[in-house]
């Protein structure tokens, strides 16, 4: 809720879904975002910046 960007959280794994800051969920085909020219969240407008998880067992995101 804070900032003026939104994290698109994505696996390392290969995984195609993403996950948004804004509560969204989206299906790439094609690599990350940026690599499909996104600078923008869809869902929300706020600028967007992904956040690949890399290390599957430190699987946390729910912090609060
Ligand atoms: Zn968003």
């Amino acid at each position: 809720m804070t900032g003026k960007t939104c994290a698109w959280h994505g696996d390392a794994d290969g995984s195609d879904h993403w996950d948004t800051d804004c509560h969204n969920a989206f299906v790439l085909n094609d690599g990350t975002p940026a690599d499909s020219g996104m600078k923008f969240c869809c869902y929300c407008g706020r600028t967007l910046v992904t956040d690949v998880v890399t290390d599957k067992d430190d699987d946390d995101d729910n912090q609060d």
